[in-house]
């Protein structure tokens, strides 16, 4: 019999240990939160962060939701874990709020699970965790995958219009990678939906990836919703975006996930702000006059966020 190669071993007994110790994850305070910024493309600016978890286990490193999230679902530790991270990424935001009072208020978008939408008390959490916190309601987002709703979307409505009732935002995440009707975007009370990383991932390559991901750019906008490119990964895919009216941007080209130190210092003006405006220059000359980027161009876009993998807390293999 042939062993499995060292990396599948790894992934299955990272799976199976996620199962077993996914019970003592928050008093063991193993779970942390990454920020991942959100561009404003037409003024250049961060004025979003989606808060993503991470697993720091002792035995396999930093372990990514992918992993654990499925699990939590299934056993339905997805209630508590999805509280403390609420609660966790508000409490960031009103750290920044406060800190940069100057700027625009700051957003934060958390991921819901669709198990959470069967809590009962699940708008009464929300409404604590913002009073608790101080935070507007309006400057917090939540994230629903499209295609999870599909089998509960009568009951999920109900309990999104409550959440919507509060003044929180609802974003629809990985649009595209279900089989929804197009009848439910306009029934759910979504204000915002993010394309899925695939359609940006082909938009140059693949026409028919093009001609979808435009088409959602102006049905949304008739539907006064707002649009977030995920998986932003080069200047050509993000001149693309600007160029079909696509509302803001999210991708490694600006920044990976970070540490809220790190983070923070993107809302540092004279840093990423600085940055992103000469982005936001340069895009513009080109779209006008139709040359290529200038050799200025750098990849990584936010300084702060072209630190070590391992300062980006991103070390570990398990992702
Ligand atoms: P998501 O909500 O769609 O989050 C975006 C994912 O895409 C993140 O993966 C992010 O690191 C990754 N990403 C962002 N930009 C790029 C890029 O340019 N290229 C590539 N290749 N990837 C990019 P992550 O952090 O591993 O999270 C995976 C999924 O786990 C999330 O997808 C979300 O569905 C779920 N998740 C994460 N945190 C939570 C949470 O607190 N609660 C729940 N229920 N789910 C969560
Ligand atoms: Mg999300
Ligand atoms: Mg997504």
């Amino acid at each position: 019999m042939t062993a499995a190669p060292p990396t599948l071993v790894l992934k299955r007994d990272v799976r199976e240990a996620a199962a077993a110790d996914l019970p003592y994850v928050i008093e063991r305070d193993q779970l942390a939160v990454l920020y991942q910024p959100l561009v404003h493309l037409p003024s250049w600016s961060v004025m979003e962060f989606e808060a993503l978890l991470r697993w720091r286990h002792p035995e396999f490193g930093l372990i990514s939701p992918n992993y654990f999230i499925p699990a939590a679902e299934e056993s339905g530790w997805i209630i508590p874990l999805g509280e403390w991270v609420l609660r966790q990424a508000c409490e960031q935001l009103r750290i920044w709020q406060e800190k940069f009072s100057h700027l625009p208020p700051l957003t934060m978008n958390v991921n819901l699970s669709v198990r959470q939408l069967a809590d009962p008390h699940l708008v009464a959490k929300i409404a604590r965790v913002l009073a608790e916190t101080g935070v507007p309601p309006e400057t917090l987002a939540l994230e629903l995958t499209e295609g999870s709703m599909a089998p509960e979307i009568n009951a999920a409505r109900e309990v999104l219009e409550r959440v919507r009732a509060l003044g929180v935002g609802l974003k629809l995440d990985d649009f595209g990678t279900g089989y929804s009707s197009l009848s439910y975007l306009g029934a759910m009370p979504f204000d915002a939906l993010k394309i899925d990383r695939s359609f940006v991932d082909r938009l140059l390559s693949d026409p028919a990836s093009e001609a979808i991901v435009e088409a959602v750019i102006q049905l949304a906008h008739k539907l006064r919703m707002k649009v977030v490119a995920e998986g932003i990964e080069d200047e050509a895919q993000l001149r693309r975006l600007v160029d079909l009216g696509c509302d803001t941007g999210q991708g490694f080209l600006f920044s990976r996930p970070v540490p809220a130190e790190i983070a923070g210092q993107m809302l540092v003006e004279g840093t990423a702000a600085q940055d992103l405006r000469a982005l936001g220059s340069i895009l513009k000359a080109c779209s006008n006059s139709r040359r290529e980027p200038g050799a200025e161009w750098r990849p990584q876009l936010l300084s702060a966020a072209s630190a070590s993998p391992a300062l980006l807390g991103e070390s570990s293999p398990i992702t």
